[in-house]
């Protein structure tokens, strides 16, 4: 006989069942039935049960978005997660990518570097696992790098030596970091991404920001090694030289004799350019459009990415409006020169940017606005859920049903608003 327990309702039957773990019960032994042999009472799990609903739930909700990717961009509804362009914390990456793959995203940008690449995919895999557990569609979000041509604060990692701090000292660096990479030991390398805001606010100035590029061979490499889909380059004002001089240089690694098509344009599917405000914007567009060649939007898509306040958007409501304001510029410039490819926001854009999209119709009605890129405020958002106490990054998170829901449920704010 096996009986079943579920919040007062009892059932029995008389032959024992195969009870399948998958439909989201806890089976254990019950104690409170000593007339029945305990190798023949099933708990149901009320609490279980109600987790994996709720889990069921919101992957439904982010299912209802339909197809990612390339497509989301012609829907203009196409959103991207930046997990930072230096964030190099693997066990972070690999879960931002778990969650905004069951929430929908269109793309997933992270730092051009192996380990972080593989992490990305890792997500993405154990994201599908999921999905097939719950029998919905699976999702191959584009997998974008960023890179630099030039100096640019993307890509610097604060730097600091802890000897140096005295032990009074109340420690403004740690409370300023959004990234918790600062400790006794100094900065995390791993977990920093560059934001500066520790800088400014060290009593004795010891903290100094260290800038790197990364080698164009061996990022060429790790696209055609690791099938990245997308790239993103982020350029400054008046930078248009040293974007042809990476340009040129990227293309010209792994050009066969039989094959001189751009070695970028072969290997991706996207090339996103992001560049910050600038006084000639439109005159800007038009080098670098001359840089990666008529032809190019044959090859690939192209997006101009706003990057409106960098790396701001986790600072509050107002942020979003530079994003905005740039790309209602960038729109001008690619209306008046007749330039191919999508304008999309970064750059200070949070919660709020959908609603400031909503006042701003010129942008929303506009055939060449693609959508938005997420980073700070989206990581922040989901931080609660994706740490530990002890500010380390929450192991196998696809177990726990709960915190998977509750971190999708807050992922789902930057991807299917109301
Ligand atoms: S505040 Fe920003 S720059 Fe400083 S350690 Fe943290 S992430 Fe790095
Ligand atoms: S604020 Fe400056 S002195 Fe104080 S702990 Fe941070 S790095 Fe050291």
């Amino acid at each position: 006989m096996l009986a079943f327990v579920n919040a007062g309702y009892l059932a029995v039957w008389k032959r024992p069942r195969v009870v399948d773990s998958r439909v989201g019960c806890t089976v254990r032994k019950a104690r409170s039935f000593p007339h029945m042999r305990e190798d023949s009472i099933v708990i149901l799990d009320t609490r279980v049960s109600a987790d994996k609903d709720a889990l069921r739930c919101v992957l439904q909700r982010a299912s209802s978005r339909g197809s990612v990717g390339l497509v989301s961009l012609k829907r203009q509804n196409w959103v991207k997660l930046i997990c930072g362009a230096s964030t190099e914390d693997v066990p972070l990456v690999r879960n931002l990518a778990l969650v905004y793959t069951l929430a929908g995203v269109d793309c997933i940008d992270c730092a051009a570097d192996e380990a972080v690449v593989r992490a990305v995919r890792q997500g993405i895999d154990t994201a599908n696992s999921v999905l097939d557990r719950f029998e919905l569609s699976q999702r191959q979000p584009i997998l974008m790098v960023s890179v630099n041509d030039d100096e640019d604060p993307h890509f610097r990692k604060a730097v600091f030596d802890p000897d140096r701090c005295p032990s009074d000292c109340p420690r403004p660096c740690e409370i300023s970091c959004p990234a918790d990479a600062i400790g006794l030991q100094g900065v995390d390398r791993a977990k920093c991404y560059g934001c500066g805001r520790c800088i400014p606010v060290c009593p004795l100035g010891i903290i100094d920001a260290v800038h790197y590029t990364r080698p164009i061979e061996q990022l060429v490499e790790l696209i055609s090694r690791m099938k990245v889909d997308a790239i993103e380059i982020h350029t400054r004002p008046q930078g248009v030289a040293a974007f042809a001089r990476f340009w040129d240089r990227a293309g010209a690694v792994a050009m066969t004799e039989n094959d001189t098509t751009h070695t970028l344009l072969r290997e991706l599917k996207l090339v996103a350019i992001s560049f910050p405000d600038m006084p000639d914007l439109t005159g800007e567009m038009r080098k670098m459009h001359l840089v990666l060649g008529h032809d190019a939007a044959s090859h690939v898509e192209l997006i101009w990415q706003t990057d409106g306040r960098p790396m701001s958007g986790d600072l509050g409501k107002g942020t979003s409006h530079a994003s905005v304001r740039l790309a209602e510029k960038a729109l001008d410039g690619v209306h008046s020169l007749g330039l191919p490819g999508f304008v999309q926001l970064a750059g200070g854009t949070n919660e709020h940017t959908h609603v400031l999209l909503q006042q701003r119709s010129k942008l929303l009605t506009a055939a060449q606005f693609g959508g938005v890129a997420f980073g700070g405020a989206a990581r922040k958002a989901v931080r609660p859920m994706l740490t530990t106490q002890n500010g380390e990054s929450v192991e196998d998170l696809e177990q726990d049903w709960r915190r998977l829901a509750d971190a999708i449920t807050a992922a789902l704010q930057f991807i299917l608003p109301n």
